[in-house]
């Protein structure tokens, strides 16, 4: 597998952390992390809540000491520079919009801390407005935006000093999820045409896909994987990065060959794959249904709608449930017996 991993001591990293750690009441909450952002990269971390995601950002962002390692922006180390002087943009989680000032007042905040001319400040808060959507909004109260204006308000304001580094908490968190589908490819539109080097985070798997060059899975304050969207989408290293993905058909298995000893019974495994003890994931579409008879025996327990096929639950004896992905117009119906066989090319043999 090619890893883009981007070396925290690369040249043409912008950020590079190495080995930072956040401790809190003794217990490390950012736990000697490794990672680079390359100039105009975007890079998403991805992690269950209390990974440490808002931890990191606040690091870089100067408002949280590290406790060792360390943290150079442009190849210079920042323990030393203030929060106001690192010249990083960060959108905080509940985007933090000041209630009683209006969309000119909040976008324009940065640019008058940083004592910008007032006709500049004008200027670069109607571009922005245009930019993100909301042209000629410049007088409307805060209070009177949707959830979805306030987020592009809030981006605004976090654009509007120019950051060389654009930081994220959660950017699409609040939205509702159909809003959040729309504003995300925007986002990653915008963020390339500005050329925008970016360190989002969020819990949500989605968001960090479709935003993110490089997705970095966090657990417990360490990066368990990281990787293109496709690398961590097709070959999540162990149990953990499955699970939080959303796969559910992770056993513990024996593989010898190109096969796998599983509670499903033999399972083929892609040709290369690690030998000995390991767990497995099966993805829904290596779990191919065919007529009752042929495989391993399996009902048919439930039927969940996805949109763009049905996920079908599957009891078996003695074993986990298999969840398989069905055409929508092949989907076997609750209670059917049926058998199953398994596709290699769908099946990854996971770190234990
Ligand atoms: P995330 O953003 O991934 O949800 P956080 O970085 O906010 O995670 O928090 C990680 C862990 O650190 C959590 O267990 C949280 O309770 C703890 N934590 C965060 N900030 C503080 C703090 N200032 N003091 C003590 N514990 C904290
Ligand atoms: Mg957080």
């Amino acid at each position: 597998m090619t890893q883009s991993r981007q070396s925290p001591q690369s040249p043409q990293s912008l950020l590079s952390l190495e080995r930072a750690t956040v401790r809190f009441d003794g217990r490390p909450v950012l736990d000697a992390v490794d990672l680079g952002v390359a100039e105009g990269e975007i890079v998403c971390v991805l992690g269950p809540s209390g990974s440490g995601k808002s931890t990191l950002l606040r690091a870089v962002a100067g408002l949280q000491p590290l406790d060792s390692g360390s943290l150079s922006l442009d190849g210079r180390d920042q323990a030393r520079v203030p929060a106001h002087r690192r010249g990083v943009g960060l959108m905080f989680q509940d985007h933090q919009l000041f209630p009683q000032r209006d969309v000119d007042g909040n976008v324009a905040f940065g640019l008058r801390m940083h004592g910008f001319p007032r006709a500049e400040q004008d200027d670069r808060v109607r571009d922005l407005l245009e930019l993100v959507g909301l042209p000629g909004a410049a007088r409307r109260g805060v209070a009177s935006l949707s959830g979805g204006e306030q987020q592009r308000v809030a981006l605004a304001r976090a654009l509007a000093p120019r950051p060389r580094l654009l930081m994220l908490d959660e950017p699409l968190g609040q939205l509702d999820r159909s809003l959040r589908e729309r504003l995300v490819v925007e986002l990653r539109e915008l963020f390339g045409r500005l050329g925008t080097t970016v360190l989002a985070v969020t819990h949500d798997q989605g968001e960090a896909f479709a935003l993110a060059d490089r997705v970095v899975v966090m657990r417990d304050g360490r990066i368990a994987q990281s990787g293109t969207p496709l690398e961590v989408w097709q070959r999540p290293v162990d149990e953990f990065v499955a699970r939080f993905l959303g796969f559910d058909n992770v056993v513990a298995a024996t593989v010898s060959g190109q096969v796998a000893d599983t509670p499903w019974g033999k399972v083929p495994v892609p040709e290369g794959s690690a030998q000995g003890p390991c767990a497995l994931l099966v993805r829904p579409a290596g779990v191919r249904v065919v007529a009752a008879g042929e495989g391993l025996r399996c009902t048919v327990a439930a039927r969940t709608f996805r949109g763009t096929h049905v996920a079908v639950h599957l009891s078996t004896e003695g074993a986990p449930r298999l969840e398989a992905a069905c055409a929508l117009r092949e989907a076997p119906e609750p209670g059917d017996e049926i058998g199953v066989v398994f596709d290699a090319a769908e099946v990854v043999v996971l770190r234990r």
